[in-house]
């Protein structure tokens, strides 16, 4: 319901009459204010990165890496500048995108292992009811293009998970590693060192996958999927494989930007995006389509030139400073959502809900879903829902915002060290002015930190922690 009013708000706003937006072709949530069925839904496509830093963007700042696809698609967009992921690694954070809940709830984090590796036994719970099992009722096409990283046996799949194809490599690229010296195989990468499988739906069809061409083959798939459903409503997940090390890149785009290898990468990012974006321009898709560019964590520090930069934020991948789990977002929906840049805060599992909500989807309502409904910020009706953050490390609560407040109770450094430290009272940040958490006002302000922790109670009370899903291995004989 709350897409009805906030649409008929915006078709107030801008003055116009409903019919003005019954374009052909588009159905906007405009057809959302029809009792009867839509004849068109939105299509929506999310494009995911990984290990992108916040920093890493022309259109967030970074001065030499050329991302002109991204800057325009922010220009004629949203850029938000507190968006969160569910998690500052690959796994959870990748559930809590698909399911719009805390990797927590449905036991897709772990404090014994942080990730699914290729000897893992399990995956997402097929209780879960991912994007993908929520837009199929509604009439959907859905594809999964790139890493997965849900778990790599067949239960797991996205073919299983509600997406009717798959193409991609289905976990990290770093993963089943067969050759290649310690670091130094990370910083001078070779095909061969990483025996990965290239998957369609369910069969491997390339081992190792060639990882120079994966950026542009995982384009070229996302641009063949859309004009293949261009007359029916469809949902594209597109989720890069890069820039997580080791970093490859195709001979078009080797050695052509002033930030080495990462900048390659990301400029081959960036012109995917460019091949995504014009196609839903020239098949006139444009206005009829809702668009979702973020990554899952920020940035691996700890390969210095080769992982990327969070910008301002502090820390990187892997832990619960902003720079771990705060990323570039930029929203694209040109003539329906309102330009700008947006300051309010909002998360990957807001896309979830998002997503449904504007679908004409129902919000599972037999379990707790964290995912807040952005429409009021995308259509510029409403302040954003979003006033607080929970960052989990596994399955432990490290800190949390709420308004421009931050407290730790738990801090550790960077992906790859492994000293955690307890803070009897919370390290307090005040992230408007203070953005990258260097000066502690804790003292300043007792009633603030007692006030974060009735939420934290609140939060405890109703919650139920799903059963640990990425501790089990598959057994060998
Ligand atoms: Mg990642």
């Amino acid at each position: 319901m709350r897409v009805k009013m906030n649409r008929r708000q915006f078709i107030k706003v801008l003055g116009l009459g409903a019919g003005a937006l019954a374009l052909p072709g588009c159905g906007g949530a405009g057809d959302l204010n029809n009792s009867k069925p839509s004849s068109r839904k939105p299509n929506f496509v999310i494009i995911f990165c990984d290990d992108l830093g916040y920093g890493d963007l022309g259109c967030y700042g970074h001065p030499t890496i050329r991302t002109p696809n991204l800057d325009r698609m922010a220009a004629e967009g949203q850029k938000w500048t507190n968006f969160y992921v569910g998690a500052s690694v690959c796994t959870p954070s990748r559930a809590a995108l698909l399911t719009g809940r805390l990797p927590i709830r449905n036991g897709m984090c772990s404090n014994k292992r942080r990730v699914l590796f290729p000897d893992s036994a399990s995956g997402l719970p097929e209780g879960e009811i991912t994007i993908a099992e929520a837009l199929k009722p509604q009439g959907y096409v859905t594809a999964c293009v790139g890493k997965w990283h849900l778990g790599h046996l067949p239960p797991y799949l996205p073919t299983n998970n509600g997406f009717d194809s798959y193409f991609g490599i289905p976990y990290s690229n770093d993963m089943d590693r067969v050759a290649g010296e310690g670091r130094q195989a990370f910083l001078e990468p070779k095909i061969e060192y990483w025996n990965v499988p290239l998957m369609r739906d369910e069969k491997i069809v390339e081992r190792p996958a060639d990882q120079n061409t994966i950026t542009k083959r995982y384009a070229a798939e996302s641009v063949k999927f859309i004009k293949k459903n261009k007359n029916r409503p469809f949902f594209l997940y597109l989720a890069n494989s890069l820039p997580h090390v080791p970093l490859f890149v195709s001979q078009n785009f080797r050695g052509k930007s002033l930030r080495g290898l990462y900048g390659d990468v990301i400029e081959e990012i960036d012109s995917g995006v460019g091949r995504v974006l014009d196609t839903l321009r020239s098949e006139g898709l444009a206005e009829s389509t809702f668009v979702v560019f973020t990554s899952d964590n920020g940035p691996w520090l700890i390969f210095n030139e080769q992982g990327g930069s969070a910008g301002l934020l502090r820390e990187g991948k892997g832990c619960t400073f902003e720079g771990g789990m705060r990323e570039p977002c930029i929203t694209w929906w040109p003539a329906t959502i309102k330009p700008g840049v947006v300051n309010d805060m909002g998360a990957t599992m807001d896309v979830y809900t998002t997503i449904l909500t504007l679908a004409g989807a129902k919000v599972p309502a037999d379990r707790v879903v964290d995912g807040l409904d952005l429409s009021p910020v995308l259509f510029g009706t409403g302040p954003g829902p979003r006033n607080t953050m929970f960052y989990y490390r596994g399955a432990k609560i490290y800190a949390v915002r709420k308004g421009q407040y931050k407290a730790h109770f738990f801090t550790r450094s960077a992906y790859g060290e492994d000293k955690e430290e307890s803070h009897l009272t919370p390290l307090l940040y005040h992230l408007g002015n203070d953005p990258s958490e260097k000066y502690d006002i804790a003292e300043d302000h007792p009633e603030v930190i007692r006030d974060i922790k009735k939420e934290v109670a609140l939060h405890l009370a109703n919650l139920t922690p799903g059963a640990d899903q990425l501790a089990r291995r598959i057994e060998k004989n």
